[in-house]
């Protein structure tokens, strides 16, 4: 934190009226005075400074209620571009957006599995450098990169420490983004960027405290507090995939026994299909295998086997959201990831367990939401990294000033 002084009110203000600005899809100058009860001639001065950064637009004018019509105020979400990248198990999906994370374009490339991590990124800086020459984009006004990939990530030092599905350990991505480029570059979990997404259009509007579980290959889990993601100690809050809901259950990669993932995921398709099909020798399932998609097609058609599985499973995804809300306290649950294509064979046991929490009890209601949002919330909210640190606060020493 920096000592109060002129100059920092001053970047303060400009930082309140260029937030109330952007919160807002177009504003006059004397609602932005009133709802930041600050002087219009503060308002007037801070606002001909952003305009003239081209950082805000004046766009149109507001219904006049007799008098002077007041010209609205917009954020130009054009003032400069952002990439978001996600990286998965077999490829990389690059975007560009603006500033409001909208895709301006999007590249997808697959690539070997035994790909090096270094190799790796020297294609995606290459995704990138010819995505800004091909759009012809001027290379001051990107304001960042943002990534976001499975596993254990150290967001401070931009370090994945651990992703067993990618198969990488302790590799240094911002070290090697910053030699192609000089903007900030940020890496986290990817449940944490699609939270991010959320946050800024989806369910999670306005929300300071909420949880969002991912339910597909394995299950996780991002949670925002006081209006930011909760990291934890190491940077891998949220690995609620590895909560122990069962004695004795299926074995998980881990190490443990009976973790929530291997009862409430695919893997739990996987093996509770395998262990229980036997029981239904006319099930579909015995010629296919027991993705989400799979099974949902087979419940779809009527299968016990099928049905049966996704009942299973949302009782237990029940219980591991059950024990999140009882220690968090969040406002809502939102569910998003993979898993949600078979949503309707499951969701309704998932929330009837969830909704027994001991908030709900006390009539301290919990909302449950179902992510609307699409699959290009993944590079939207890695991008939002990047975006939000450049339009955030000035009280970071470290952050860049709006007008500096
Ligand atoms: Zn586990």
């Amino acid at each position: 934190m920096r000592i109060g002084n002129k100059a920092l009110i001053k970047e303060l203000n400009q930082s309140h009226v260029f937030t109330t600005i952007r919160s807002h899809q177009s504003i006059s100058r004397t609602q932005i005075s009133k709802v930041l009860n600050l002087g219009l001639s503060t308002v007037t001065y801070i606002t001909e400074e952003l305009v003239e950064a081209g950082l805000v637009v004046e766009n149109g004018t507001a219904h006049s209620t007799g008098g002077r019509k007041a010209t609205l105020l917009t954020f130009n979400e054009d003032y400069g571009y952002a990439f978001g990248v996600k990286i998965e198990e077999d490829q990389i999906i690059v975007a560009c957006t603006n500033l409001n994370a909208k895709i301006l374009r999007k590249e997808t490339f697959t690539y070997e599995k035994e790909t090096e991590p270094s190799k790796l990124l020297e294609r995606i800086i290459l995704q990138i450098k010819q995505i800004i020459q091909e759009m012809n984009l001027p290379e001051k006004k990107l304001i960042g990169i943002g990534m976001a990939s499975s596993g254990l990530i150290n967001q401070k030092q931009g370090i994945i420490i651990r992703s067993t599905l990618l198969g990488w350990s302790n590799e240094n991505i911002r070290e090697q983004m910053c030699e192609a480029f000089t903007v900030p570059i940020f890496i986290d979990n990817n449940v944490n960027a699609y939270a991010k997404a959320e946050r800024q259009f989806g369910y999670g509007q306005g929300l300071s405290d909420f949880l969002c579980i991912s339910i597909g290959a394995g299950v996780g889990a991002s949670l925002f507090t006081n209006g930011e993601v909760n990291a934890g100690h190491h940077g891998g809050a949220g690995e609620v995939g590895h909560m122990v809901i069962k004695q004795n259950g299926y074995p998980c990669h881990c190490g443990q026994k009976g973790c929530l993932e291997m009862h409430a995921s695919e893997r739990f398709l996987e093996e509770e299909g395998r262990q229980t099909k036997h029981l239904y020798p006319d099930s579909p399932l015995h010629h296919t295998g027991f993705t989400f998609e799979q099974v949902a097609s087979a419940a779809q058609s009527g299968d016990a086997l099928a049905i049966g599985l996704f009942e299973e499973l949302g009782k237990n995804l029940g219980i591991g959201v059950l024990n999140c809300i009882n220690l968090l306290n969040p406002s809502a649950v939102i569910f998003i990831g993979e898993g949600l294509v078979a949503q309707e064979f499951f969701m309704t046991y998932t929330i009837d367990k969830a909704s027994d929490n001991f908030f709900s009890k006390a009539g301290c209601e919990v909302g449950f939401q179902v992510s609307k949002l699409g699959e290009d919330a993944w590079v939207q909210g890695a991008a939002l990294q990047a975006i939000d640190y450049w339009l955030e606060h000035p009280i970071n020493e470290e952050s860049r000033l709006l007008l500096s």
